[in-house]
């Protein structure tokens, strides 16, 4: 299909996700080649402005390097904008006669992508359905959460995609699922006998899958306290990754085959009760410096009585043969000490013990990011003379195994995707279902309930209490660990 022309429409083109990332991400696809030759891009939004003053909000965006310049010439050259309305449908009839224009031959495919805010979703989508459609090639949407903002809500929302397009023309991004170390965590599993056979309940203590930012709303909390971090990072991002470490083999690597393996594991999810979830919000650190000394209730935008979580701890419970009885930690904060997003999974303490109880866990790490890394710590016989167990490690890490390597930013990949027609990394409808299913009734008893957060300080690691959740639910933390960073020679 390549050779065909290709039309890839982004509606709210005058936003923000369009600015900082949409614009960016179709340039880098363009310099490298990875678009069929024949791809023209639409932009499309209220806003009246020309391509031109499109191209002067992204500029900061956008990396050009020496020698692109002519390059980046003949992108915006593919670029077109058309104002107009979204609930209008002969705005839409002109967008379609712009588009069709360039569709010269006998297939034309047609991408669009909705950066909009929800309140204005179905009238983009009924619109483009009845008067955007391509009618001689494929027609894909992308689509970005919030998918709902509870079961009921999500359905609807899914009832209304559902009447208008079939599922095979529906992306629905989780950008998570672009990342180069979730998309290894099948490979890591599947292609290794190593890890295989321990990949169960016999052998794993606990799992803990977490999501740390080290700042907080800064100011536009507004969106942001209507959904909490729960709807924002938990029933998303890391729900995704949790079905991702704990799934059956698929059948194939055919992306239906893995997506029914990823669903069934959240059918052994039962609906998280009061008692298997704590919840945070950050107050401001006096002693910090500027953004830090602000706690959530200080941002402008969201309500002084706001008991919205800026972190979340929940456990998961998997009801299956693999996995019963196994928690699966989820965790996820703002305003924390550190970025970071990983998997770490935790061995159980080798049975009969002939070392004093020197020996600990082997823990296997994930990290997704910053700097993608595996690192599998173990323990070994301290080097020398001595009969001393030491802590250390078997070590991946990205930077210094693939110096040359460029890992691609997880958009880059799944905005390809929708044009190789891949659904591997995108959320199928019933993912989503059981998703909710399993967050609702927890969402719901909080907000009814106005069950107020803990509180932590800005830059901490989170509330004090959950370190002891943590040992609860059998994941153990020693301290005892070193790492020694080797230096690059
Ligand atoms: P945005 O800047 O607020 O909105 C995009 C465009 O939609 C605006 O430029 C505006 O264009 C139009 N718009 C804004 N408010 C509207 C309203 N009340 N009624 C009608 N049109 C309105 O949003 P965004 O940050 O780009 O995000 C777009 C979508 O992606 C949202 O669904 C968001 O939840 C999702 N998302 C965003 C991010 C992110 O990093 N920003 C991350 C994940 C998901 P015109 O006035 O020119 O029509
Ligand atoms: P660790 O020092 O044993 O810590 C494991 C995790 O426990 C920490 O990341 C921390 O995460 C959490 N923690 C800290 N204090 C705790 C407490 N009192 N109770 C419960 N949990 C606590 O091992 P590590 O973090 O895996 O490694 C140590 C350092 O070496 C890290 O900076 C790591 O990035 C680095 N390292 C790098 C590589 C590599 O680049 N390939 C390999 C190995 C190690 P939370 O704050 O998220 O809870």
């Amino acid at each position: 299909d390549f050779e065909y022309p290709h039309t890839f429409i982004l509606l709210g083109a005058s936003g923000d996700l369009a600015k900082k990332k949409i614009y960016p991400t179709i340039w880098y696809l363009y310099r490298d080649n990875l678009l069929p030759e024949k791809t023209k891009f639409f932009g499309y939004a209220r806003t009246k402005q020309s391509i031109s003053d499109v191209r002067e909000k992204s500029k900061k965006y956008m990396k050009v390097r020496a020698g692109e310049e002519e390059k980046f010439e003949k992108f915006w050259q593919a670029n077109d904008y058309c104002p107009g309305s979204y609930d209008k449908r002969v705005d839409y009839e002109i967008l379609n006669q712009s588009i069709t224009k360039f569709e010269k031959g006998p297939i034309a495919n047609r991408i669009f992508y909705l950066a909009v805010p929800p309140t204005v979703f179905e009238d983009v989508t009924v619109n483009i359905r009845n008067a955007c459609i391509s009618i001689k090639g494929f027609t894909r949407v992308i689509i970005e959460k919030p998918f709902g903002r509870d079961d009921v809500s999500s359905s609807k929302l899914s009832n209304h995609l559902a009447g208008l397009f079939k599922e095979e023309q529906i992306y629905r991004i989780d950008h998570y699922l672009g990342k180069e170390m979730v998309q290894n965590l099948m490979t890591i599993r599947f292609a290794n006998q190593i890890f295989g056979p321990s990949w169960n309940r016999e052998n794993i203590a606990s799992v803990l899958i977490s999501f740390k930012e080290p700042f907080g709303t800064e100011g536009r909390g507004g969106y942001f306290d209507d959904f909490g971090i729960i709807r924002d990072v938990m029933q998303n991002h890391l729900l995704q990754i949790l079905s991702l470490v704990a799934m059956e083999k698929p059948v194939s690597l055919n992306p239906n085959d893995i997506r029914d393996e990823k669903v069934k594991v959240l059918r052994h999810i039962r609906p998280i009760k009061r008692e298997d979830i704590l919840i945070g919000q950050y107050v401001g650190n006096p002693d910090g410096q500027g953004d830090e000394k602000l706690g959530y209730l200080d941002d402008p935008t969201v309500p002084k009585d706001s008991v919205t979580p800026t972190y979340a701890l929940a456990v998961v419970y998997i009801n299956n043969a693999r996995w019963q009885g196994i928690p699966f930690i989820l965790r996820c904060g703002k305003a924390l000490n550190e970025r970071k997003a990983e998997v770490r999974v935790q061995y159980r303490d080798v049975p009969g013990d002939i070392f004093d109880g020197h020996a600990k866990r082997n823990e296997l790490v994930i990290r997704v990011q910053p700097g993608e890394a595996l690192y599998l710590k173990l323990m070994s016989k301290s080097p020398g003379m001595k009969f001393d167990l030491v802590e250390t490690e078997l070590d991946l890490t990205y930077s210094m195994r693939y110096r040359e390597a460029d890992v691609p930013d997880a958009y880059e990949r799944l905005i390809l995707d929708v044009f190789m027609g891949t659904q591997m990394h995108f959320v199928r409808n019933d993912e989503l279902t059981e998703a909710w299913r399993i967050f609702t009734p927890i969402l719901n008893e909080l907000e009814e309930q106005h069950v107020k957060p803990v509180p932590y300080t800005y830059g901490s690691r989170g509330p004090s209490e959950a370190d002891k959740t943590l040992a609860n639910y059998d994941f153990k933390y020693s301290g005892s660990y070193k790492w020694n960073k080797p230096t690059i020679h």
